[in-house]
């Protein structure tokens, strides 16, 4: 990128700012695993309980969340980007997308600090399950800024119902991971939105039975339903919070200050 566009980047994220809510870091009351709401009693949502008892271990190894998706421009912005017959489209994407190579430039060294690993080998996106057939639009739109990883494929298994909210071991098929830059495969798994996880891990799973050493998913937001009881005890500090750019869920305070 050139330091105009780079400049372009900061001062679009920057705008959002407006809106945007951030993710703290983790502790009582959010689930370990992936920033939902839950009763403080706990360490892990139920559904992450689940998940990881079905898949026996073979899931991701961490998952970062850059933003909470509550109400708002932001999640307007994450329904409305993958359409195209409608206005307006190019402005979402545009507002993701400075999203995510900010946080590329600025936080990817302190997700793989988190994740104890010196640099990604691959990169993958989380395939539509009701489009199978094309290429997600997040792959579209982020692709770009992954290139210098090798790009995994994964095969959307349509026996599955493609709404579903459970995990399923066989939604996501891959015969072998493709060869990298080291016989390790680290991987950064992407996806847009996390609702309940089940479609992220159940892609984990698959990356992870096909040898991936490691694979963090790195979503662009993890929804929060307000409806829920244990999110509103959160939900009054994360909407009073602004977003601070120098910031992220697994900030490493050696990082310099974006
Ligand atoms: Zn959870
Ligand atoms: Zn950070």
């Amino acid at each position: 990128m050139t330091s105009g566009e780079l400049r372009r980047v900061r001062a679009n994220v920057v705008l959002q700012t407006n809106y945007l809510h951030a993710v703290p870091r983790k502790g009582p009351g959010l689930c370990e695993v992936c920033y939902g709401a839950i009763d403080p009693k706990y360490t892990r949502c139920l559904k992450c309980k689940r998940m990881e008892s079905a898949a026996r271990g073979s899931l991701a190894d961490l998952v970062v969340p850059i933003t909470y998706r509550i109400d708002g421009q932001h999640a307007h912005d994450l329904r409305w980007y993958k359409k195209t017959d409608v206005s307006g489209t190019e402005a979402h994407r545009r507002r993701l997308a400075a999203l995510f190579w900010y946080f590329r430039d600025h936080h990817i060294a302190c997700v793989k600090e988190a994740a104890g690993l010196s640099s990604f080998t691959h990169a993958c996106f989380v395939p539509s399950t009701k489009t199978p057939e094309s290429t997600h639009p997040l792959q579209e739109l982020l692709a770009p800024a992954v290139s210098t990883l090798c790009l995994i494929d994964l095969a959307v298994n349509t026996d599955v119902d493609s709404e579903s909210r459970e995990f399923h071991k066989d939604w996501f098929r891959l015969a072998r991971i493709p060869q990298g830059r080291r016989p390790d495969a680290d991987v950064v798994l992407i996806d847009d939105t996390w609702v309940t996880g089940s479609r992220a891990q159940s892609a984990a799973y698959r990356l992870k039975r096909a040898g991936a050493r490691t694979v963090v998913i790195l979503v662009l937001a993890r929804q929060l339903d307000a409806g829920y009881a244990h999110t509103q005890r959160i939900l009054g500090p994360i909407r009073n919070s602004t977003y601070d750019l120098g910031d992220c869920a697994v900030h490493d305070e050696s990082q310099p200050r974006g």
